[in-house]
């Protein structure tokens, strides 16, 4: 940990500490009164007699701000949500004195919330619902009341706002709050209750409170009146909101002049969010809902709109088949920075994977220069190894090794054979490495964007690389074209049924995503790949597996280490070290026949036949 993040960490904890000591003297928590707010509707409307539950996502630490945490001492259930890895953790360590309080590391989105709550058994009919993430709340709110009846919720809004001008941010997975613009205004809010048979309690500057009609419809009062009474006629708003000083004329101009001001205001964010007077300028929630969630049953149709499209990849076609458009969601996954991903199934092909995709940016960040380094003695090894034992049976030709890393390997076969050895890698320092430190023939990038000729290679290696790309079905095709008619494919790939189960073993038991450690994207299961490898006309002439004990070990058949969880905790980016400098540890000095022994020994060791125990699959393949 560096010396910044240390005192940030202790700082954190020290605030911490104040918080919780100017609670005990103040008893209250929250912006204002909130809390006592919340208390009154609480004793008003939550049934005594039932077990009582608050959710709170956008969290923070558990403490401050928290409209959640006097439930949360009161002996509460509480689920507590944060995106944050810094404030979860504070509020990990909050939570840990309360039995019935749990928190959860998650940024929130629309399509898996209901997932989410489902996994951590909480009721359709929930009690409190605290909900402020200063970004997708308005389409996060949408999702969790299609599925659950929370008897009283509290959530932001953006209260520069007036009404009858509807506002909301599109949804956005990524969404970063900018100046005044997040979230959505209580016209907005009014409408989207509205859909959902819940009305408006009233509003306390920014956050408004609402209950289902059932519970407390005569007391609903409209958006225009929540908004006088609690935000624009409020004597202390201009001190307590001052920095809101530039867009108060919101609240003087009429509301064709607001929208126009608005547009000009958010002229950066153009096309980023709805603006409108009426309850139509938002787009039709049954078009959003379809789009949204196509796993759920398709709502009467109202007045055709325009289609809504969200940037999720949810709707999109399965990668590998390109026919499933509505993966299950199974849990969750991170690559170890702040960025969680969903971990879906496709329900044509079973493949599963991490939604929506990393970009390439951040595949790239995630492998350092570091991770190929350690074992380059055992790489060569085995390259020679590899000449020695199998290439030496055949006519010496073009070798290729899909995602080399820093080369060693082929730098192994070539100095115990006559092939000619090729590379391909996508990190650039690793590339360079090759190229200058050990003369290789090493390209950068993509394999299909380095257009090799046709029928150009003898033996293409591609050992772990399929599961870690973003288009494995591209990729294969392209080994293919530029396979010789008599070449071969020399793939390895996990078995994605086994290498996803301890992932979301460990999502299902700590609420936790894990780390998915060494960047796998897709998990394959058996039938996918022989799928796969049909699709890119390539034939199946020899097939193993191994890590039977691994496989086994997972489907506990067979003793594991007790500490196997530990691999999946999220590392930051940078923690293998945040030297970009590429370093080798010294050698071992093995004797000459060493790594032929490991190498013979390994595929000793190998079942014959894609066996659905094991953990991994070598499995060589030639043009059908
Ligand atoms: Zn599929």
């Amino acid at each position: 940990m560096n010396l910044s993040k240390i005192v940030q960490r202790q700082s954190g904890r020290l605030d911490l500490t104040l918080q919780k000591a100017r609670y005990s003297l103040r008893r209250r928590f929250s912006h204002s009164d909130e809390q006592q707010i919340l208390k009154q509707y609480i004793d008003e409307l939550v049934p005594k007699d039932r077990p009582r539950t608050v959710v709170d996502i956008g969290a923070g630490n558990g403490v401050r701000w928290s409209n959640s945490y006097a439930l949360v001492l009161e002996g509460w259930n509480a689920l507590g949500i944060e995106a944050d890895t810094h404030k979860y953790d504070l509020l990990s360590q909050v939570y840990r004195r309360f039995p019935n309080a749990k928190a959860c590391h998650r940024r929130v989105q629309p399509d898996s919330i209901k997932t989410l709550l489902e996994n951590f058994d909480v009721d359709k009919d929930f009690s409190v619902l605290c909900l402020d993430i200063d970004g997708n709340d308005y389409w996060i709110l949408d999702a969790i009341l299609s599925s659950f009846r929370p008897r009283l919720i509290v959530t932001e809004i953006n209260e520069k706002i007036p009404p009858p001008i509807r506002f909301v941010v599109k949804y956005d997975p990524a969404f970063k709050l900018r100046h005044h613009f997040y979230g959505y205004s209580i016209a907005a809010l009014a409408d989207l209750c509205a859909r959902h048979d819940y009305g408006i309690l009233r509003l306390e500057y920014n956050n408004a409170f609402i209950a289902p009609r059932e519970l407390a419809g005569e007391r609903f009062i409209d958006a225009s009146r929540a908004y006088e009474q609690g935000y624009r006629n409020r004597a202390d708003r201009e001190k307590r909101f001052s920095p809101n000083f530039d867009v108060d004329v919101l609240l003087s101009l009429s509301p064709e002049d607001g929208v126009e001001f608005l547009r000009q205001f958010y002229a950066k964010d153009e096309g980023n969010y709805y603006l409108g007077i009426k309850p139509e300028d938002i787009p039709n929630h049954t078009d959003v809902n379809t789009t949204l969630f196509p796993e759920r049953s398709p709502q009467t149709s109202r007045i055709e709109r325009p289609t809504v499209t969200f940037s999720s990849t949810r709707t999109q076609p399965c990668p590998i088949c390109r026919i499933g458009a509505a993966p299950k969601t199974l849990g969750a996954a991170t690559l170890g920075d702040e960025t969680f991903f969903d971990l879906v199934e496709c329900e044509s092909c079973g493949t599963r994977y991490l939604s929506p995709l990393p970009s390439a940016e951040q595949l790239e960040n995630f492998y350092e220069p570091q991770y190929y380094g350690s074992d380059w003695f055992k790489q060569r090894g085995l390259g020679s190894a590899l000449a020695q034992l199998d290439l030496a049976k055949r006519e010496p030709g073009n070798f290729l090794d899909v995602g080399c890393g820093l080369g060693f390997f082929i730098d192994g076969v070539r100095s115990h054979s006559k092939w000619r050895v090729f590379g391909v890698e996508l990190t650039t320092a690793a590339v360079e490495f090759a190229r200058a430190e050990l003369g290789l023939e090493v390209s950068q990038g993509e394999l299909s964007e380095l257009e090799y000729p046709d029928a150009f290679f003898d033996y293409i290696q591609m050992h772990n690389v399929l599961e870690h790309v973003r288009d494995p079905m591209s990729l294969l095709k392209e080994a293919r074209r530029i396979l010789k008619p008599n070449g071969s494919l020399h793939l390895r790939v996990p078995n994605g049924i086994i290498d996803s189960r301890d992932l979301l073993k460990f999502f299902r038991d700590r609420g936790v995503p894990p780390f998915s450690k060494s960047g796998h994207l897709f998990f394959f299961p058996k039938r996918a790949l022989l799928w796969m490898f049909a699709e890119a006309s390539l034939e199946i002439a020899e097939a193993h597996t191994y890590g039977i004990r691994r496989g086994l070990a997972t489907l506990g058949l067979w003793p594991r280490l007790k500490d196997w969880k530990r691999h999946y905790l999220a590392k930051p980016f940078g923690s293998n070290g945040a030297n970009p400098q590429i370093s080798l540890p010294r050698e071992k000095s093995r004797p000459p026949f060493y790594y032929r022994y490991r190498m013979i020994r390994m595929n000793s060791r190998m079942l014959s036949g894609m066996r659905e125990f094991g953990l991994d699959y070598q499995i060589v393949l030639t043009p059908k």
